[in-house]
């Protein structure tokens, strides 16, 4: 018998595996088809792995070592799966509307909200003063046109699908106007010319990348314009030699011409945000004042709700939107309804600012992150001395293409180690539970309790705690082998 078949005779079968006491609480948690299923791939991985090392690979192994081996691979096939789950993070980076760590965090009210209408039943599409079938989000609709002052309001899905849905809505087989200035990339494969192609208009480029005038969009009208599009240009900026007109002279002349502008303002910020040191983000009355016919921005950027699309602005055209057979597609649920709803009243109510968790993060000055940082250095040291915490001065961002050139004056929590490098540290954090997201700068690991709330210090500094296990772990180690 050569070594390859003496090696995979050790194998074990999938129903023997399947019996394994060892295994019994995996296969309660996640099922016996999914654990055979993997349990299949890791065996079919072991005899790939033993025939291509000629059998070497499992020379040495007797049936015992092959299972457990086969049983630690299979484990972490579902830790692996289990950390791929959306759950929740500590988002320790400073970073307050983090696309990838699922943007702005809810308000309770908005929780509370969510809660309510999600176990139970709600009137979505019921009006409870005639008994009747009735229009989904009509009462947020109309918060939403009486705190921005404007006639009418439309939500959707997120700012892409509004943008969408709009321009299908008023340019599908005619041409939208926009400058060369403004054909941006979000990020996440957002692109203007192809979100325009998309909706079935055609694009009308005018300008160049650094200077567009009011004579460029002049001369480009003509009988198969449809709309004049302005988009904001979130994560990226155009500096010195630059030109664009005025909000107001775009508003005046498609007003003359008969033409609706649509803007397409990204963040929607509601309340101005320059006395926090965010400058740069237009407030969505600034662009409705100026004129717009529509504006179109994001639920869960600076605005701090949920994930949606809100269309504002004039009557006529919010009508034509609805009544798009797209709306169905684009329209969201009682959850995001219930959530929305609450965040904006947080704005009718003036208590936005200390109700809405990304502003609260986004207002809390130096001196407050500060002063935490330093107890929490405190804390921390009491627990370990084998890491090295420091505070150093640093800033934080607004994220989420808001803002880009924002600093937020904030103290950063440095942590050194000497047995771990930064790399490591991340790693060790990043696998917590919960797990903890940090940034490496210069090869020391930073926290930035910016974007961590009370509640979750605690959980920070026991990952911390358990970071110097790992670190006592090694020095042990290292004395074991002298
Ligand atoms: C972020 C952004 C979008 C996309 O918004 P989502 O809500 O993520 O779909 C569109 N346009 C601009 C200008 C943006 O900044």
């Amino acid at each position: 018998m050569n070594a390859i078949e003496n090696a995979l005779r050790h194998l074990p079968s999938v129903d023997q595996l399947l019996r394994r006491n060892s295994l019994q609480a995996l296969i309660a948690e996640a099922g016996r088809e999914a654990v055979r299923d993997r349990l299949r791939e890791v065996i079919a991985e072991l005899r790939d792995e033993i025939a291509d090392s000629n059998g070497e690979a499992a020379r040495t192994a007797d049936a015992g070592k092959i299972t457990a081996e086969i049983e630690l691979r299979l484990h972490s096939r579902f830790v692996r799966l289990q950390q791929s789950q959306t759950q929740r993070v500590i988002n320790a980076t400073g970073v307050v509307l983090h696309t990838n760590l699922g943007r702005a965090p809810l308000s309770r009210n908005a929780l509370e909200a969510i809660n309510q209408v999600a176990g139970n039943y709600c009137n979505l599409e019921y009006d409870l003063v005639t008994g009747k079938r009735g229009k989904r989000g009509t009462a947020l609709q109309d918060m939403l046109a009486q705190l921005l002052g404007c006639e009418a309001a439309a939500v959707v899905n997120n700012c892409a699908a509004a943008v969408l849905i709009t321009l299908n809505t008023l340019a599908e087989g005619g041409e939208v106007i926009v400058s060369r200035g403004e054909l941006i990339e979000i990020g996440g494969s957002f692109r203007i010319p192809d979100v325009i192609a998309k909706s079935g208009a055609r694009i009308c480029e005018v300008g160049t990348t650094n200077r567009t005038r009011l004579s460029d969009y002049e001369s480009a009208i003509n009988e198969k314009t449809r709309v004049i599009l302005r988009t904001h240009p979130s994560n990226y900026r155009i500096l010195g030699f630059t030109e664009k007109p005025s909000l107001e002279d775009l508003t005046q002349l498609a007003r003359t011409r008969n033409l609706p502008l649509f803007e397409d303002l990204g963040s929607g910020c509601l309340i101005d945000l320059e006395p926090l040191g965010i400058r740069g983000e237009p407030t969505v009355a600034y662009s409705i004042k100026a004129g717009c016919s529509l504006v179109a921005f994001s639920g869960d950027k600076l605005l701090g709700g949920p994930q949606a699309g809100i269309i504002l602005g004039e009557a006529e055209l919010i009508k034509r939107i609805k009544s798009n057979p797209l709306m169905r597609a684009l329209r969201v649920d009682k959850l995001t309804h219930a959530a929305l709803g609450a965040t904006i009243a947080s704005y009718m109510s003036g208590r936005a600012m200390k109700e809405i968790p990304a502003l609260v993060a986004l207002s809390a000055t130096r001196e407050t992150i500060t002063r935490r940082a330093r107890a929490f250095v405190r804390r921390a040291k009491n627990l370990t001395h084998a890491l090295q915490l420091s505070l150093i001065d640093g800033f934080s961002v607004t994220g989420g293409g808001s803002a880009p050139e924002a600093q937020l004056p904030t103290t950063l929590i440095s942590i050194k180690s000497e047995r771990m490098k930064a790399s490591e540290i991340e790693d060790r954090l990043r696998k917590n539970s919960p797990p903890v997201i940090a940034r490496i700068v210069d090869d020391q690991l930073l926290l930035d309790l910016r974007t961590v709330s009370a509640a979750e210090e605690k959980e920070l500094i026991d990952a911390i705690g358990r970071l110097r296990e790992t670190e006592e772990g090694k020095r042990v180690h290292k004395k074991g082998r002298k």
